[in-house]
């Protein structure tokens, strides 16, 4: 709650100009609340930078993806402020000229190009893919649109801003920009460089099923592997040279916190950067940045009564949760539902198996086969509200923990609400943002 509590403050602390330093003569109510919305839409824009730097006392609370939203909704908010700020203004005495004139003084044509790059990142960020815009250089476009949107929005303000005479203004300016630029600098550069001076090694490299890999990871010497709980995720960037991409993804840790030793993840030759998985060998260098994430039942005891459900390789958090569960000897009731192409692709399959004849967690596994060969025997199908209703009847009694491909966790979200699963009682794991 402190730290809703402190972005609130932050947020709004510029907008106690309104009341206090009065608008002067020939300005009213518009005028002010012109002067309002620029000044939130700037703390708000600068504030992003902390947003998105994976802090812990930001990330802890809410989880990684919810802060990712965050992010992104504040930044249509804070879109929607600076586009109405000039025009709120020109109502409220400033005259039109703001609007449509380039006779116009310096600072706010800088205004004008703030704004531009400010549509610009938000529109290449949500029609990237549409645009065929790899990630990489999406991030890349996106922190520098970010760099020069914070410098020009400082500089529009400084320049014309009305409030920006008062000294209580310009020192909030200067430490806004202060923070937004260190926070970014710290995230982009300097915490990966602390974190590829001591990088983990590889210390284990298995094809579980054909295309699908688990590495195993051990913290440099004299350091530990950091505490995590079952289901969280971390970020790796594996340095390996031999000319293999250098890129930062998202990964679930596939281990269990009751494992010793390393932490593994499971990876399944999906695109670009993970088709080079498998070339990964033995003492190749790794920087680890984690754990995120609150998809785990560890934060969940009230949760006795459980039916995961996973696609392909969204089985990696709830392998870990089941392993932690059954190392513990965790009194749960628990159905897994999974569902794969074919029954090669069945990833930890004996594993989960032999879970089955434990009494603590209670584990009832169903495999779902897309495309089954001849001589399987088991249900056939898609992961749909006709599966969940035949091997899982009781499913609105329990609390529900999914992880799939994008259009298989769209199909299983509503055949759960027509199922009568609250939402409150549905945890999701989501492979992409
Ligand atoms: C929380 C979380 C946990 C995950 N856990 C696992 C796991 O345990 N095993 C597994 O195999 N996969 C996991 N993934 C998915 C994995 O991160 C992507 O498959 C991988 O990043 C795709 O990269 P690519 O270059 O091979 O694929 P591409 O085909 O190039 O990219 C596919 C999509 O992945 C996203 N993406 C690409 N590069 C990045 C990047 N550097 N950072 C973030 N997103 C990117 C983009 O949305 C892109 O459109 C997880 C993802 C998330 C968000």
């Amino acid at each position: 709650m402190m730290v809703v509590a402190a972005y609130a403050l932050a947020v709004l602390l510029p907008v106690l100009g309104f009341f206090w330093i009065p608008s002067g003569p020939g300005h009213g109510r518009v005028f002010d609340v012109g002067r309002a919305a620029g000044m939130a839409g700037f703390a708000i824009l600068m504030m992003q930078a902390v947003l998105a730097a994976r802090f812990k006392f930001t990330e802890k609370p809410f989880g990684f993806d919810m802060v990712i939203r965050f992010h992104q909704a504040m930044a249509a908010l804070a879109l929607l402020l600076l586009a109405f700020h000039p025009f709120l203004l020109a109502v409220g005495g400033a005259g039109w000229d703001l609007v449509t004139s380039f006779d116009v003084s310096g600072g706010i044509l800088v205004g004008r190009v703030a704004l531009g790059v400010l549509i610009v990142n938000v529109g290449v960020s949500i029609f990237r893919e549409r645009l065929n815009l790899e990630f990489e250089k999406w991030r890349v476009l996106h922190g520098v649109l970010g760099v020069l949107l914070l410098v020009t929005i400082f500089a529009h303000g400084w320049a014309v801003g009305y409030d920006l005479t008062h000294l209580f203004y310009q020192v909030l300016w200067i430490a806004f920009l202060v923070l937004a630029v260190l926070v970014f600098l710290y995230h982009r550069f300097v915490r990966p460089a602390i974190l590829a001076r001591r990088p983990w090694r590889v210390t284990e490299v298995e094809e579980v099923v054909p295309k699908v890999w688990t590495l195993g990871m051990s913290p440099p010497e004299g350091h530990s592997a950091y505490d995590y709980l079952p289901g969280q995720f971390h970020f790796l960037t594996f340095r390996r040279g031999r000319d293999l991409p250098v890129e930062e993804h998202h990964f679930t840790i596939s281990s269990s916190p009751t494992e010793d030793g390393q932490v593994a993840s499971t990876i399944k030759e999906s695109g670009d950067f993970t088709a080079t998985i498998g070339a990964t060998r033995v003492g190749d260098a790794v920087a680890v940045l984690g754990p995120f994430g609150r998809f785990s039942t560890a934060l969940h005891p009230e949760d006795r009564k459980i039916l995961f459900i996973a696609g392909g390789i969204g089985i990696t958090p709830i392998r870990s949760m089941l392993r932690y569960m059954a190392d513990r000897r965790e009194d749960r009731d628990v159905g897994l539902l999974f569902g794969n192409v074919t029954e090669s692709a069945i990833a930890f399959r004996q594993e989960l198996e032999a879970l089955t004849e434990g009494q603590c967690p209670k584990l009832r596994l169903v495999h779902i086969l897309s495309e089954p060969g001849e001589d399987w025997t088991g249900p056939t199908g898609f992961v749909d509200q006709e599966a969940i209703k035949t091997h899982c009847a009781d499913v609105g009694e329990r609390s529900v923990y999914l992880c799939g491909p994008g259009p298989m966790s769209h199909m299983v979200r509503s055949a759960l609400e027509s199922l009568g699963v609250p939402s409150q009682r549905l945890r999701e794991e989501k492979f992409s943002f």
